[in-house]
């Protein structure tokens, strides 16, 4: 499976069969703010794939960064295409990997996409995982300062999900913090977990640090997380993620063609 899959991915992603799936970011109403990219991959033989399937492998090889990169290009793309439309409030975020900072110099590929589609790198966010960042916290914090001061909002995504999380908080000023789904999966310690997210909204927001959770399956959570003081959700209540064109619809953000 693994060698089928490094085999074909060169020629798959010259084919088009990678695409861009678009998940909503809203505010307890429900009013569209933004969306994170998600990759698919339309197979020929085995029909559409979800990244658990693939990202882990091409994360090994270190090929990541070509399907990475397609991605931030269809970002900058979709939003270059908002913005024409009138819409310039919307932003999506991108996933970056470990790999990504040893393939690329990051800075120079982000910085170049966004001056190319001629779009606000506020609008462009980043997400990284906390694990990836404290793999090498000197050398990624050095990178994703400068993405910063370039103007990029930077997200720890799966926050709460790995180690060392409050230390790290010291030392990166990110924008958003995306706190990790299974704080809403229920267990036996859910009161437990009940309180971490709480302290944890507080201290974002005491940060001055936009929280996101993701993960937000019923309306009961959106209640309890918003009176918790979190203002922005993820998560299959409001939607899943859907191709650029149902995403357009369902939000009437207009096309051009
Ligand atoms: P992630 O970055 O944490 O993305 C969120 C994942 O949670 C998505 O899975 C999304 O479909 C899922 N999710 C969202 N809301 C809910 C919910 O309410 N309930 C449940 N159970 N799940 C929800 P997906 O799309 O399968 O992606 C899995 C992971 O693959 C992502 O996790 C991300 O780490 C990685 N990934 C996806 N696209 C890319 C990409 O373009 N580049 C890289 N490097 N990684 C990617
Ligand atoms: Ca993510
Ligand atoms: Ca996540």
């Amino acid at each position: 499976h693994e060698k089928s899959i490094v085999a074909e991915f060169d020629k798959a992603l010259e084919n088009g069969e990678f695409c861009m799936y678009l998940q909503p970011q809203l505010d307890s109403r429900g009013a569209l703010l933004g969306a994170e990219a998600l990759v698919r991959w339309n197979h020929p033989k085995r029909g559409l794939l979800y990244p658990d399937s693939f990202i882990g492998i091409l994360e090994k090889t270190g090929i990541i960064y070509k399907l990475d990169n397609f991605i931030w290009e269809k970002a900058a793309e979709k939003i270059k295409e908002w913005n024409a439309a009138g819409y310039e409030d919307y932003h999506i975020s991108v996933n970056i990997s470990a790999k990504d900072f040893y393939y690329l110099d990051l800075y120079k590929v982000l910085t170049d996409i966004v001056r190319r589609y001629g779009i606000a790198p506020k609008h462009l966010n980043l997400e990284i995982t906390e694990t990836v960042i404290m793999s090498d916290v000197k050398m990624h914090m050095e990178i994703l300062d400068r993405l910063q001061k370039f103007g990029f909002q930077i997200e720890i995504d799966d926050f709460g999900s790995g180690y060392s999380s409050l230390n790290m908080l010291k030392d990166i000023c990110s924008d958003v913090l995306k706190i990790d789904r299974e704080f809403l999966r229920e267990t036996e310690n859910a009161v437990r977990s009940r309180d971490i997210l709480e302290e944890i909204i507080r201290l974002s927001n005491r940060m001055n640090m936009t929280v996101i959770t993701e993960g937000v399956e019923t309306r009961e959570q959106v209640d309890m997380l918003t009176d918790m003081g979190c203002r922005v959700f993820q998560g299959y209540y409001f939607s899943k993620p859907i191709p650029i064109h149902e995403f357009e619809d369902k939000y009437n953000v207009v096309q051009v063609n």
